[in-house]
């Protein structure tokens, strides 16, 4: 009994691994599903999707894998944050498609709860900065637009995020509950004293009754329904995708930092017991919690990671595949000059400015595809290397090393141009599906597969590590270059 299976509920697909006691992949299947716009800017999910594809992913993944049921000693569950559901309690139906993390359409109630003069409030309490891209506001909206707020106040009503509605439908007994790291991302959560909070409720008008019980990041919520894979297995993890990688990445140290690299970067560092306020526009939030003592982190992120790769492949055309990007940016020996700043959707933290845009500088009648394929895998490690000092800047002390993950972080020469750029060893593990490795391993430790943290640590396996070999020099006048270049891409949009 010493298989351990993750969950792991994405934006655009749900996919299931399933992994031995040694933290090895022995199989992952994923499937995508459709993405609604209903709008401009208006992002849903139909739940009756998110959970059959994440329930035949599972099927698929196990019977791929060859293990026998009984050997599965546990399933932890990771997921996509944020992303808001409601249904009814008798029946589980939702009423109203799951409105997805992504969605801008609750904006205006942040721009009055700013004008109220909350934004320090939201921030003290909960870590976050007020957005529409956290669930508070999208509860609000749905129980205002669906004019549900007497059968809310009934109690006839659950919201959850994707980990409690999987919980609700997968496990025996319909437990209505969220872990603390989920709960952290709704804006309803305060993260000090780790409960709901009434003040925030009240400003959005949503009655308690309809939120879950927050639970610990690794604890038995209950068994998996015996028909979905004919027999009970405990379901023993839940996290937040983000905060998953951080713990399948073993940052179990005060000052440990991962990044993973996907369609946008997140950077996150543990903090430990300390609740570290940013200066620089960096969340705070809760990293797991286990024994009902939780751990911090401070995060930021990239709106355009490997997001910039896809561009550059399906826009520009100047690649065929992602991984050619790394062949190409090798072939010459710099960018020759060329910065490209991928502020495609504005730029998040340090700056925080959505009047910027994409910008290309420093060309001359010399400049080749090669240089600006490499200035844009440079840009992706130059905002990564933003957030890092700004965590720096926040916590007041420089990791020795960063840990790295997500599809992106398959790119050597992207790596290493990191390592030079941060002055610091980047390590990249083995198994880069760190986010199903964490919520494989919260669950491991919810049933005992491993004693502590400190075991399933011994899971998480380095591969390699990208030592730094730029001189401090080259390194400053590189960034002074890209702040530089970052200065030209500010404000273009005018208000
Ligand atoms: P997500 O979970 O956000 O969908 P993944 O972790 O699967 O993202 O990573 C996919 C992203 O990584 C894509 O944006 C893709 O362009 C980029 N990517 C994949 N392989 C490479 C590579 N070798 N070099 C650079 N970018 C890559």
């Amino acid at each position: 009994m010493r298989i351990l299976v993750a969950l792991d509920q994405g934006t655009t697909s749900s996919r299931a691994i399933v992994f031995d006691q040694e933290g090895r992949t022995l199989a992952a299947h994923a499937i995508e599903f459709k993405q609604h716009y209903p709008q401009p800017g208006w992002v849903e999910h139909d739940p009756e999707d998110i959970l059959s594809t994440q329930i035949e992913a599972l099927r698929k993944a196990v019977e791929m894998s060859g293990v026998d049921v009984r050997d599965i000693a546990a399933i932890g569950i990771t997921n996509q944050r944020e992303t808001t559901l409601v249904w009814e309690k008798e029946t589980g139906r939702c009423v109203h498609n799951a409105i997805v993390w992504q969605c801008r359409r609750t904006a205006p109630y942040i721009e009055k709860l700013v004008a109220d003069g909350k934004a320090d409030l939201i921030k003290e309490k909960t870590g976050l900065v007020p957005d529409a891209y956290f669930s508070g506001t999208k509860i609000a909206y749905l129980l205002d637009t669906l004019n549900l707020h007497e059968r809310a106040q009934r109690g006839e009503l659950c919201f959850g995020t994707v980990d409690s509605f999987l919980a609700w439908h997968l496990v025996d007994g319909r437990p209505h509950v969220t872990d603390a790291t989920n709960a952290s991302r709704t804006m309803l959560f305060n993260i000090e004293k780790q409960e709901w909070d009434d003040e925030l409720l009240s400003m959005l008008n949503i009655p308690k009754q309809i939120l879950p019980t927050v639970v610990d990041s690794a604890q038995v919520i209950g068994n998996l329904r015996a028909e979905i894979l004919g027999r009970p297995i405990p379901i023993a993890a839940m996290a937040g995708d983000q905060h998953a990688s951080l713990f399948g990445q073993a940052c179990f140290e005060t000052g440990m930092i991962k990044n993973t690299y996907g369609t946008g970067c997140f950077m996150l560092m543990n903090t430990g017991d300390q609740l570290i306020r940013s200066n620089n526009g960096l969340l705070t939030t809760t990293a797991w919690r286990l024994d009902g003592k939780p751990t911090y982190a401070l995060e930021g992120s990239v709106f355009m990671g490997g997001a910039t790769v896809q561009w550059l492949r399906d826009e520009m055309g100047l690649i065929s595949s992602a991984s050619e990007s790394e062949q190409l940016a090798e072939s010459v020996n710099d960018t020759a000059g060329v910065f490209l700043v991928p502020a495609f959707t504005g730029l998040g933290a340090p700056y925080w400015d959505m009047y910027s845009r994409g910008t290309i500088v420093g060309m001359t009648r010399g400049t080749n595809k090669a240089h600006i394929v490499r200035a844009a895998l440079e840009a992706i490690a130059y905002q990564s290397c933003d957030l890092f000092t700004a965590m720096v800047a926040d916590c007041g002390h420089r990791p020795p090393h960063m840990q790295v993950d997500g599809g992106a972080s398959a790119n050597s020469f992207m790596m290493q141009f990191q390592s030079d750029i941060l002055g610091v060893p980047v390590v990249r593990p083995m198994v880069l599906e760190t986010t199903a490795l964490g919520a494989a391993l919260l669950a491991g430790i919810g049933v005992g597969v491993y004693a502590n943290k400190e075991e399933a640590a011994s899971m998480v396996k380095p591969d390699l590590t990208f030592m730094p070999h730029m001189d401090q020099y080259n390194r400053d006048l590189a960034l002074y270059g890209w702040h530089r270049a970052v200065e030209r891409s500010r404000g273009w949009v005018e208000a």
